[in-house]
């Protein structure tokens, strides 16, 4: 069996160890002309960890990114509405680790260079037309800027793996129409801190569901200071709809919203002052599909089910997928009934939780706070008591596949492996 794995993002290469693991052939065709460093920060819950694990990164994650052990939901005016342990801390047999896009990119390809070799990665190769001429798939890509194009290819198995923007999506749902955007704009960065915020350990969420601020410490810098990814969410008329994660925010005007935010736990002016670029992006998802296989064509991660960013759980569902397809494609002959069993496992799963964080995720705790308290006056527990925000805690763990009981004892999703 070959596979064409469609897009080398965090679950593209993690599919193609996996498959590697389970003796499966793959290429993975990639629209970049190089994968250079890009993105800012993504959590790895334990959940994707066990499996990254597994795949034996888990040296590879802790040295570049940070271990962070708690989160803390806190109101504007700096009021802890919510705090839980994380990772480890919490009885994980798993770290949570935090880590830049680009260094945990670069983790995966660099296994992919040697476990598959180099080669395995074809940059320049955009894919625009896939036809399934039985039993094989054909694909053909865009003209490089010098107008010459790579010449078609053929595989098993076409797998799109090719983000929020998936052209093999497009072409399984030619009908769906534009991302959907709530008219909530994103702005993302990374900063420098000369010390680590709070304990250095811990990810930060404030505000509420019209403004909002987040951080998270990605990386560990050797004069004590760390770097810290940060988000500000803001309702603010959509400047990029077309979704590109790397276009530059003409201004830092949204900060007005923010100066008045309490300093207890983060000085939001300062650590956004601090970074040296800042991206923008909208807040955008897509409503769940009908269906990700069609023959031998099918979806993994943002291609298959972008989501809102609240939770953290976006490149983790995609590690999810990627493990999940490579054990169904290694168990079974057929490759439909491993895209069925796949497709089963993960589609329902992730439709849940592309709801759940329309309706605000985890931080809908902060926007139940922050509804009450314009009523209430009194302690915290009086107005939002703790088996309620406990509740919402909980239910998002276990929706998103990371309560800790259950992730303890059950095995990891690592494929059988095939006679080459
Ligand atoms: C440049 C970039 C920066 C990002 N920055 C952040 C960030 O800062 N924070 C965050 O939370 N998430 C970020 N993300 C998204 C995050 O990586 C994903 O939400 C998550 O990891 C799921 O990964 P994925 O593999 O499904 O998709 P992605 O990681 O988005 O990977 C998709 C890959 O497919 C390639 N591709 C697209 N179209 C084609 C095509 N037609 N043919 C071939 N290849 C194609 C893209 O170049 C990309 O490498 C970023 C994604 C990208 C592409």
């Amino acid at each position: 069996m070959h596979v064409a794995i469609i897009g080398g993002g965090i679950g593209g290469l993690t599919l193609a160890l996996s498959l590697d693991a389970a003796h499966i052939d793959c290429r993975v065709y990639e629209a970049a002309t190089r994968l250079r460093p890009l993105g800012v920060g993504i959590t790895m819950l334990p959940h994707a960890v066990k499996e990254l694990q597994a795949l034996g990164l888990l040296p590879g994650l802790l040295a570049g990114g940070v271990e962070t052990n708690e989160i803390i939901y806190a109101s504007r005016e700096g009021e802890v509405v919510w705090r839980e342990p994380r990772g480890r801390a919490a009885g994980y047999r798993w770290p949570e680790i935090s880590i830049q896009r680009a260094t945990l990119q670069s983790l995966l390809l660099e296994q992919v260079d040697d476990r598959i070799g180099q080669g395995t990665v074809l940059t320049s190769h955009r894919v625009v037309r896939v036809q399934p001429r039985e039993p094989r798939v054909d694909m053909g890509f865009a003209p490089l800027p010098d107008g010459t194009v790579p010449p078609p290819a053929s595989a098993d198995l076409v797998v799109g793996a090719d983000g929020i923007r998936s052209r093999i999506r497009e072409l399984l749902h030619p009908d769906e129409g534009p991302l959907h955007t709530p008219g909530i704009t994103l702005w993302r960065g990374v900063s420098r801190t000369e010390r680590p915020i709070g304990s250095g350990m811990a990810s930060v969420v404030m505000g509420n569901a019209r403004a909002k601020f987040s951080c998270a410490p990605i990386g560990q810098l050797d004069d004590g200071g760390q770097l810290v990814n940060w988000t500000a969410a803001l309702r603010a008329p959509v400047q990029s709809p077309e979704a590109e994660w790397n276009r530059h925010a003409g201004a830092t005007a949204f900060l007005d919203a923010f100066q008045d935010w309490s300093k207890r736990l983060v000085d939001i002016p300062a650590l956004v002052q601090a970074s040296d670029e800042v991206f923008e992006y909208p807040l955008c998802d897509r409503d769940p599909l009908p269906f990700w296989h069609r023959g031998p064509v099918t979806l993994i991660g943002d291609a298959a089910h972008p989501m809102y960013p609240h939770g953290a759980n976006g490149s983790a569902q995609a590690v999810l997928d990627a493990r999940r397809l490579a054990l169904e494609l290694s168990r079974r002959t057929s490759i439909e009934a491993a895209l069925r069993v796949y497709e089963n496992a993960r589609r329902p799963a992730t439709a849940e939780l592309l709801a759940m964080h329309r309706a605000g995720g985890p931080d809908s705790i902060l926007d139940l706070y922050e509804t009450r308290v314009g009523d209430a006056t009194g302690p915290l527990e009086q107005v939002l008591p703790f088996h309620e925000r406990e509740q919402i805690a909980r239910r998002y763990r276990k929706l998103a596949g990371f309560d800790a009981q259950t992730l303890n004892y059950s095995p990891t999703m690592t494929p059988e492996r095939r006679v080459r």
